[in-house]
């Protein structure tokens, strides 16, 4: 397996290098939007440590990890009223990853309300803005 690249896009928004629709954020993980939900609050969750995947990841790192995924889906079917959610986590290239620093994806859905295709839409700032104050607020 490759080595974790500090410079990938997901170690810059930690850092505050990038900017990001924060929603969580504690001493070991943060939570933003994705820049192309697949549905609207579609949340990445990601160790602040570095760990490329779930291959290399410590595991009390994704302990923490699950822990906010979970958060994440309460305030997310609160602030969507959200009939469900769904959970994606992708490792290495051959598992669909593309930003190599690990991340779970947490999408609030709709009964009879498919997915968007991967990377088909990017959202607008202000919207995005929008939907991290519904899921920030559902979280207070
Ligand atoms: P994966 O690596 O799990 O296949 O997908 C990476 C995810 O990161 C995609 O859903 C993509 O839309 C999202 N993404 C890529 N670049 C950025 C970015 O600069 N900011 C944010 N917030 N999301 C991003």
């Amino acid at each position: 397996m490759a080595e974790y690249d500090p410079d990938n896009i997901f170690a810059k928004i930690i850092r505050g290098d990038l900017p990001a629709h924060k929603v969580y954020e504690d001493d070991k993980a943060l939570a933003f939007l994705d820049i192309m939900p697949r549905a609207p609050g579609h949340t990445l969750v990601l160790p602040k440590a570095p760990a490329r995947n779930i291959l290399d990841i410590k595991p009390d790192d994704l302990a923490h990890v699950a822990r906010i995924v979970q958060k994440i889906a309460v305030a997310q079917k609160k602030a969507f009223k959200a009939d469900g959610i769904t959970i994606q986590q992708f490792n290495e290239q051959a598992g669909g990853q593309v930003v190599f620093h690990l991340h779970v994806h947490v999408i609030p859905r709709k009964n009879g309300v498919s997915l968007r295709p991967p990377a088909s839409f990017k959202e607008e700032a202000e919207v995005l803005g929008d939907h991290a104050a519904l899921i920030k607020a559902a979280l207070a």
